[in-house]
């Protein structure tokens, strides 16, 4: 069938599903560290998003679990991270705690290549007072559930100032659990000059409203559930 639901938009067919990472605009040295990982090819999700992305467009992108989406979100923030600066960069937003830290340790895998990237994981349930002091010693990047991100801004333990990409990772699934007044929040207190990533395994009405209210004229890339 030749429903749209099943192809993403136009513009955002930029590179064809199983392109090599090659054929990105990324640094040899990155290159070198994904081949390393094994990883070859894009996932059809980061054949679509990550040359929008690393051009600085804001993205929304649907497309299900285990089909690569935090490296296309997390290439793109660490190709404009200046390592020198030990400020905050580049926040994503995650339902979970579980899910923080995968996303921190596949950023962590992505890094490699870097500069000694410094990436925070800030979740509820832990105790304040060694994330103050961690985020007191500097970080490059932050992965962190809605609320205890806000905690950290509304006690000026987090500055945001220096942001310039802000992912919103299982957007459908944060709206579930009841945070979007937690990121309205943070949303409001990152600097409008920035880039801003949706990723979700679905498109309901409520993350389509996030879109709208978070996002320049994002690119919509939308994939089925087929590879
Ligand atoms: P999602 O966020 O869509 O659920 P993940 O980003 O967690 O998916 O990726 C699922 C798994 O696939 C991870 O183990 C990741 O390391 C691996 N992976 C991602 N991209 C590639 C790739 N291009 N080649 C090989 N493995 C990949
Ligand atoms: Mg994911």
């Amino acid at each position: 069938m030749n429903a749209d639901s099943t192809s993403p938009r136009s513009d955002a067919i930029s590179a064809p599903a199983d392109a090599p990472f090659g054929t990105l605009p990324l640094s040899p040295a990155v290159l070198a560290n994904l081949q390393r990982l094994g990883y070859e090819r894009m996932t059809p999700i980061q054949a679509a998003s990550l040359p929008l992305a690393l051009a600085g467009r804001d993205l929304v992108a649907q497309a299900k679990t285990g089909s690569g989406k935090t490296a296309a979100f997390a290439l793109p923030l660490l190709a404009r991270l200046d390592a020198r600066s030990f400020a905050v960069q580049a926040l994503v937003l995650c339902p979970t705690r579980e899910l923080a830290e995968q996303v921190t340790q596949e950023i962590r895998r992505l890094a490699r290549a870097e500069d000694n990237i410094k990436v925070l994981t800030l979740c509820g349930g832990a105790t304040m007072r060694p994330q103050v002091a961690s985020l007191a010693h500097g970080a490059h990047v932050v992965v962190g559930t809605p609320g205890r991100i806000m905690d950290h801004l509304a006690r000026e333990s987090l500055s945001l100032a220096a942001l310039n990409t802000l992912v919103l990772d299982e957007a459908d699934r944060m709206l579930d659990m009841g945070f979007a007044d937690d990121i309205g929040y943070v949303v409001n207190r990152c600097p409008s000059d920035r880039q801003t990533l949706l990723f979700s395994a679905t498109y309901p009405p409520g993350v389509i409203g996030m879109a709208k209210r978070f996002m320049r004229n994002p690119a919509e890339v939308k994939l089925a559930e087929r590879h």
